[in-house]
């Protein structure tokens, strides 16, 4: 399979503007605008079941068909580049090695939704990567790529480049429109939904990076070439981020569908010798564990969620036998105590009641009721909070509370001695 995204992102320099024309770079942009209608854009990406790929894989045609066409006003495009899911380094190589793969994607877009000035909202944390994105910014505006006759066509775009402070609420996209306004990064309550009303009052787009880097390709080859890379309702690849307890950790590109333990043995070499597969959260640190005998799953959208988890960031962690579960349990755990906006209640007592109590069972101090109450405090949680945050946190603890009850048990009535701080 050719991959769509890393294969330029290996030639030395990729992120120049140079580089990228080389290569064929902006042509699938100059051809939208010159031959395409915004509406035939839209429906190249409806075809092709282009589904986004930061965590809720909702299909970006669709997407982008809520978006009133008729109304006064701008309207906008937010690219979440907020990518701070723990397990997840997909699109920091996009950012890094290709970042005009991302603006032509974001030409694309907006031409398709009329949208003409675009906002990256990047993780704090990505200090290099922000600004390596606003030289190839500047560089683009250069070469009229961008500015008020994009490619020289009738149509006009602005891409401005705006760091967060580090919050990992505000990849959630209400809370990174709140960000983007100057106000502190707190989800907002839906709906309304943002297509009709997000960015100061505005309809507005948000989308992920690495779901604008395949605009290119996609209208390049086509909506059906892109379609029949991946699943009947999932096209194209995935960037499948692989970390934890396996030889060759690292970013694979692989057809959406491909089966997460291919990824894994092949891809990434399995475990190293001698150690043994205990489970595996296949899509972010959000997503609900996998047992060895469920590794068999497509990674797609639709069959993940089958599975009872999600393929979310598509960030692969292995787990391997001799990590005690309830350190993976506390460290879960203390991330969303930590990050929980504290905007309601359930998210942020729950969290950090879940926080306390995985705590103390990673320390050895665990209480025979421990396993018990976490379940039901995680079940207190799910479905009762303002963003998804409250789910993220509940659903993977309910899954490894369930999967692993007998060694929650085990960890209460023999406790290991505690981790030597790191
Ligand atoms: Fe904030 Fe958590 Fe409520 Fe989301 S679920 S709004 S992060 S308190």
């Amino acid at each position: 399979m050719a991959a769509l995204l890393l294969n330029d992102a290996r030639n030395a320099g990729s992120w120049r503007l140079a580089e990228y024309e080389a290569g064929g770079g902006y042509q699938s942009a100059r051809k939208a605008l010159t031959s395409l209608t915004p509406e035939a854009v839209r429906d190249e990406v409806r075809k092709a079941a282009l589904r986004g790929r930061g965590g809720a894989g909702f299909p970006a045609g669709a997407k982008w068909g809520f978006v009133p066409q008729d109304g006064a006003g701008p309207r906008y495009l937010c690219v979440n580049a907020d990518e701070g899911e723990p397990g997840t380094f997909k699109d920091r190589r996009i950012l890094t090695r290709t970042p005009h793969l991302l603006l032509e994607g974001i030409i694309i877009a907006s031409y398709a939704v009329g949208v003409h000035t675009a906002f990256v909202y990047i993780r704090g944390e990505y200090e290099m990567i922000a600004r390596r994105l606003e030289a190839a910014v500047a560089e683009a505006y250069a070469c009229g790529c961008l500015g008020r006759r994009v490619l020289g066509s009738e149509f006009g775009l602005d891409v401005l480049v705006h760091r967060g402070a580090g919050a990992y609420v505000c990849g959630e996209e209400t809370a990174l429109l709140e960000s983007l306004e100057g106000k502190r990064g707190w989800p907002r309550l839906k709906p309304p939904f943002p297509a009709t009303i997000g960015l100061f009052r505005q309809p507005t787009v948000i989308q992920n990076v690495e779901t604008l880097a395949n605009l290119p390709r996609l209208m390049a080859d086509g909506a059906a070439a892109f379609l029949a890379l991946g699943r009947p309702k999932d096209g194209g690849t995935r960037l499948f981020g692989v970390s934890g307890t396996v030889v060759r950790p690292g970013l694979y590109e692989r057809a959406v569908g491909t089966p997460l333990r291919e990824i894994i043995f092949e891809d990434a070499g399995g475990l190293p010798p001698g150690r043994r597969l205990k489970a595996v959260i296949p899509g972010g640190l959000s997503s609900p564990l996998l047992l060895p005998d469920e590794i068999n799953v497509a990674m797609d959208v639709d069959s993940l969620a089958a599975a009872g988890s999600m393929l979310g960031s598509a960030g692969i962690i292995v787990i391997a036998d001799d990590t005690p579960i309830v350190t993976v349990l506390d460290r879960m755990a203390s991330f969303y105590a930590h990050e929980s906006c504290g905007q309601c209640t359930p998210c942020r007592l729950g969290t950090s009641w879940l926080a306390k109590i995985a705590s103390r069972l990673a320390k050895g101090e665990g209480r025979p009721g421990d396993p018990a109450e976490i379940e039901r405090v995680a079940g207190l949680v799910r479905g009762r909070t303002l963003c998804p945050l409250g789910d993220a946190a509940a659903l993977p603890i309910l899954a490894l509370t369930r999967k692993f009850r007998t060694e929650l048990d085990a960890a209460v009535a023999h406790p290991r001695p505690p981790e030597a701080p790191r």
